[in-house]
């Protein structure tokens, strides 16, 4: 764990819970590609860069999960360092708050005041900023989040963040986190055709070919398409659909697991209805879900 691994000429990843990607600019300047999930990995990043004689010349965010953006406080009070993201993440990394609100769909529990959730404010540019590193190219791959990016760097090493998750994490948590699934299902099939030597992901080991994995990822949101539409052809309220989606995909139920498989599920629902494979059925009050 927070090992330095060399993956390519220029590029390297410390290995943690919440890979930070590293991009070697030159033999003294890097830019971080997001910053860890805690001060912690912080603090671990700031000694091994200072390690290797690194300066830390700024940090790319691929998008803004508190996984991903808890260090940039930590790193940018330290180094002074430019943060660069998306124009629709940016507002996430500089009023962190935002994150969980939108997750849980209004003002949080303190149980939401959690590290996985909330994150520390920290100053961001658009990757549109004339002092972005011009080498490197970015694209949308939103979906995940609203804005996320990939990262293409010179050497032809692709970070692109939580674009998909491994076979164990699909099979632990059932329904991982998405906003957009019309969107992400786009991203999908476009980083099926990046034509990079390797893919450098938040969560899952690199690979020097994703499609198996992005295959595996669109199987799994086509499959979780199914079981709603399956579920609902008897007109369900959200609650009991998510309850019938927990025992389904053997979930535990908690405050935190609501809010963030309840936004997923929210957001599925959305797809499915702008797909007219869902209606809305309003009786009593009470918002049903009908399978058309
Ligand atoms: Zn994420």
């Amino acid at each position: 764990m927070y090992e330095l691994i060399k993956a390519s000429e220029n590029c390297y990843y410390i290995d943690s819970p919440s890979k930070v990607g590293i991009y070697k600019q030159s033999d003294n300047g890097v830019y971080l590609i997001d910053s860890g999930s805690d001060n912690n990995s912080a603090k671990k990043t700031l000694r091994i860069c200072e390690e290797q004689g690194w300066g830390i010349k700024g940090i790319i965010n691929t998008h803004a999960h508190a996984d991903h953006i808890y260090g940039n406080a930590y790193i940018q009070q330290r180094t002074g360092c430019d943060i660069f993201c998306s124009e629709l993440d940016r507002p996430f990394i500089e009023y962190p708050i935002i994150n969980p609100l939108h997750i849980y769909g209004g003002y949080i529990p303190k149980e939401m005041e959690h590290k996985f959730f909330l994150a520390k404010p920290s100053k961001a540019k658009s990757i549109n900023c004339s002092d972005f590193p011009s080498e490197l190219r970015t694209y949308d791959i939103s979906g995940h989040s609203l804005g996320m990016i990939a990262i293409i760097t010179p050497d032809n090493t692709a970070f692109v963040g939580d674009i998909v998750s491994s076979e164990e994490i699909i099979k632990k948590y059932g329904i991982t986190y998405l906003l957009d699934i019309k969107k992400h299902l786009e991203s999908l099939d476009f980083v099926e055709n990046v034509s990079a030597d390797r893919f450098i992901m938040s969560h899952v080991e690199t690979v020097d070919d994703i499609r198996p994995l992005i295959r595996l990822n669109r199987e799994k949101i086509f499959e979780i398409c199914d079981v709603i539409l399956v579920l609902s052809k008897e007109p369900l309220t959200f609650e009991s659909l998510l309850q019938k989606l927990f025992y389904h995909y053997d979930l535990r139920m908690s405050i935190r697991q609501h809010s963030l498989v309840g936004s997923t599920v929210r957001s599925y629902l959305s797809y499915l209805k702008n797909e007219g494979k869902l209606d809305i059925v309003i009786d009593d009050n009470l918002i049903l879900w009908k399978t058309v």
